[in-house]
């Protein structure tokens, strides 16, 4: 179009110069092609390289020969909006990876945090009992006895830190292969409701069955996995809640394919902010009141891992005041 115009305006000039139509036609024909390949060499050079620089940043891809003389001679060239939406969809591309890693990044942080925070209470602890006792408390019989057994306590802890930290990297690695069986989930939960007993006793809490749901309900799942997520649930219940009070477990039957299990207590419960994220690893809602109560903060991440590995699901609802329910579904074993 612009040689066209050029071209025009060329050849209405060279009237001036001579009438004759010949001279015109000429004077046009050669303006129009001289601007016509010149504009357009301009244009190849300035844009449409710049614009193949743009493409070699933003795709990781390497054309071959042949692409490449498809791409410019065959396909219709692109158009300028087009290679500004190509653009816009890689830098969105990219601020997603950008935000993604971030987010990684924040989170090996915190997790190196906890990590350190964790191991460092129970080992300040046992080497504040050894210095004491090196110091000279190991010569009186009763105050070495007392320190020996609190600085194993921590080595227990830490023990138990070490071993859940081994069970979740296994879980997160996808490492542990399930043993599917065909079971009765209530008698599982008696015999965990038996395990735990006497860790019950000690706070007067009852482990009972909710009423209504006593009928044998076949579940398959990794019976030893099942077992260990159950454990975890009463125990926290146990652990959280305070003396006197119930802990019921409640199996219903969802539907032709799944039983939901749920684990509730009269306990503290917990504010909304944090419901959503006890399952993460290390995360502990009141910190100080969780200090008191022996946890590694690793239980809820591993039932979730636990649950979800069997291709199932895992909630919580809780109140302050009234309790919490962890609840998880199964599948519902055919007989
Ligand atoms: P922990 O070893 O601290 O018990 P968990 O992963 O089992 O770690 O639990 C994470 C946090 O969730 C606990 O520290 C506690 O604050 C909260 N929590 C878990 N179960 C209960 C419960 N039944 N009642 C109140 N708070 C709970």
């Amino acid at each position: 179009m612009t040689a066209l115009v050029i071209a025009s305006l060329n050849a209405m000039m060279s009237l001036f110069l001579s009438p004759s139509w010949y001279f015109v036609v000429v004077f046009f024909t050669v303006s129009f092609l001289v601007g016509y390949f010149l504009y357009n060499y301009m244009l190849q050079r300035f844009i449409y390289r710049k614009i193949k620089l743009i493409y070699k940043i933003i795709y990781q891809t390497k054309a071959t020969k042949r692409e490449a003389f498809f791409y410019q001679s065959i396909l219709p060239q692109k158009s300028i909006e087009e290679v500004s939406t190509d653009v816009q969809e890689w830098a969105e591309q990219k601020k997603k990876e950008i935000e993604l890693l971030n987010a990684n990044e924040q989170f090996r942080r915190e997790f190196l945090m906890n990590l350190a925070h964790e191991l460092r209470t129970p080992i300040f602890t046992v080497q504040g009992y050894i210095d004491t006792l090196l110091d000279g408390a190991i010569d009186d019989p009763e105050v070495k006895n007392r320190f020996l057994t609190q600085a194993s306590k921590a080595i227990d802890r830490l023990a138990s830190l070490v071993a859940d930290m081994g069970e979740i990297s296994k879980l997160e690695a996808g490492e542990i292969k399930l043993n599917l069986e065909l079971f009765v989930i209530q008698d599982l939960i008696q015999d965990v409701f038996q395990e735990l007993g006497r860790k019950a006793d000690e706070k007067t809490i009852l482990l009972l069955l909710k009423k209504g749901t006593e009928r044998a309900l076949i579940v398959k799942a990794d019976k030893m996995r099942i077992r260990q997520v159950l454990v975890n649930l009463v125990e926290n219940a146990i652990k959280y809640s305070s003396e006197r009070t119930l802990v019921t477990a409640g199996c219903y039957l969802m539907d032709e394919n799944h039983v939901y299990v749920e684990i509730s207590d009269d306990g503290p419960g917990m504010p909304e902010e944090h419901v959503g994220r006890v399952f993460e690893r290390f995360y502990r809602v009141d910190r100080s009141r969780s200090s008191e109560v022996a946890g590694t903060g690793l239980g809820l991440a591993i039932v979730k891992h636990i649950i979800e590995a069997h291709g199932q699901t895992v909630n919580v609802r809780s109140k302050p005041g009234v309790g919490s329910s962890f609840g998880f579904t199964l599948a519902k074993g055919k007989e």
